[in-house]
């Protein structure tokens, strides 16, 4: 049986163009906010994930390392989502991962080998500077994997 088209905002039955999406400018504008917060919400969300692995690996990676092993259950319960990490290569036993200047190796076992890689952009930060005080102070190689 056929359904007579509703708008999604107030549920009246559409009348007229047989695309009509809404049923007035105000359920489409009302529409239009609802999808808007809810877009922002989902970016926000996103981005204090993405904030939360990046500070996390920050973190547990001093300055005097540019690599440790943990193990993916350690990392989840402290808020890690490997979800939003980029794959960059997958095998039979392990697979690669990235997230920002972070190289991540993970094991079907779940243990993790993670890698801080120095980023260009890095570099130029006064952040930079800190994390090469520290290496000097604490007599640690200065010379940085670029790539
Ligand atoms: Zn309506």
């Amino acid at each position: 049986m056929h359904k007579h088209p509703t708008c999604p905002i107030c549920k009246d039955k559409l009348f007229g163009r047989s695309d009509k999406r809404f049923c007035s400018v105000k359920c489409k504008n009302q529409h239009h906010q609802i999808a808007r917060r809810y877009l922002r919400n989902m970016v926000e969300m996103e981005n204090q994930r993405r904030e939360r692995n990046l500070t996390l690996l920050e973190g547990l990676m001093d300055a005097r390392n540019d690599q440790f092993e943990t193990h993916l259950n350690f990392l989840s319960k402290q808020g890690f989502h490997l979800e939003y990490c980029h794959l960059r290569k997958k095998e039979k036993s392990y697979q690669i991962y990235s997230c920002y200047h972070f190289v991540i190796e993970l094991r079907t076992t779940g243990f993790m080998k993670i890698r801080r890689q120095m980023s260009p952009l890095f570099l130029k930060d006064e952040f930079y500077q800190r994390y090469i005080q520290d290496r000097i102070r604490w007599n640690y190689n200065v010379t940085l994997n670029t790539t």
